[in-house]
């Protein structure tokens, strides 16, 4: 339907993905589909009776720019705020962790589930371990990276219990999302806490 239709996608981020070589990749899919891309630009306003949102620029002034077709900035000096109709918006809404954790002793300033990020071991209360969603762990929440959660979890609560030490597995980060870019195409993202492109050897399982 791209010859009826005009995609934009907007992004407060200053890139379409953290981990180089998939950004890479997926701006060759924005070109091909004639994507505009709006970096630096948050969604602030939803007008749902009149299907009008608005974005507004939160970067700093120096990077007020748009992408290009071609995928180079114009630095030619992008609006403050853009609105535009949309017939069909797709949101992604803030996250957070459940109300009786985020009131609790147990959570990070920002409100998750304050553990260590590599033993899964709350900072404050030893006997305290967390995963998932609800853990303050700087990758991508999704249940690929609890499946590489859950061996260092468990490993580590036995090993206390028996030893009262901790095991010496660690959780590195791993997170994936599978991005579907066409019929019969997708982009396995799969990364680590460095923002490096990981890959599982021997992966012939689907997790998601
Ligand atoms: C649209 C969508 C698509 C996704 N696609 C993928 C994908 O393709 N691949 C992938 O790996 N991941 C994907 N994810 C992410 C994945 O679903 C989550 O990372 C995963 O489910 C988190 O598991 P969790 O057990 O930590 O939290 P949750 O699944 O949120 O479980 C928490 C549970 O706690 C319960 N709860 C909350 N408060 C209380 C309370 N007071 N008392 C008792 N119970 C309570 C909730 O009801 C819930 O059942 C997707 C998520 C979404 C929303």
């Amino acid at each position: 339907m791209s010859d009826r239709t005009k995609v934009t996608f907007a992004t407060p981020g200053s890139v379409i993905f953290g981990v180089k070589p998939i950004a890479d990749s997926l701006m060759k899919v924005v070109q091909r589909y004639n994507i505009d891309f709006k970096p630096f630009y948050a969604p602030i306003k939803i007008d749902g009776a009149n299907k009008r949102v608005t974005f507004k620029h939160i970067g700093p002034k120096e990077n007020l720019c748009v992408v290009n077709d071609d995928g180079t900035p114009d630095i030619s000096g992008a609006p403050d705020e853009i609105t535009m109709n949309y017939d069909m918006l797709h949101l992604a809404p803030p996250q957070a962790a459940p109300k009786f954790i985020r009131e609790s002793e147990l959570v990070n300033a920002a409100g998750w589930l304050d553990v260590n990020i590599n033993t899964l071991q709350h900072v404050k209360y030893p006997n305290i371990f967390g995963l998932g969603d609800v853990a303050a762990l700087p990758t991508a929440k999704t249940g690929a990276a609890i499946r590489k959660q859950v061996p260092v979890l468990i490993a580590n609560i036995l090993h206390l219990i028996k030893n009262n030490t901790l095991d010496k597995k660690i959780y590195e980060g791993y997170s994936s999302c599978p991005l579907v870019t066409g019929y019969g195409k997708m982009i396995l993202a799969e990364f680590n806490y460095k923002n490096e492109f990981t890959l599982i050897q021997n992966s012939n399982k689907c997790w998601f």
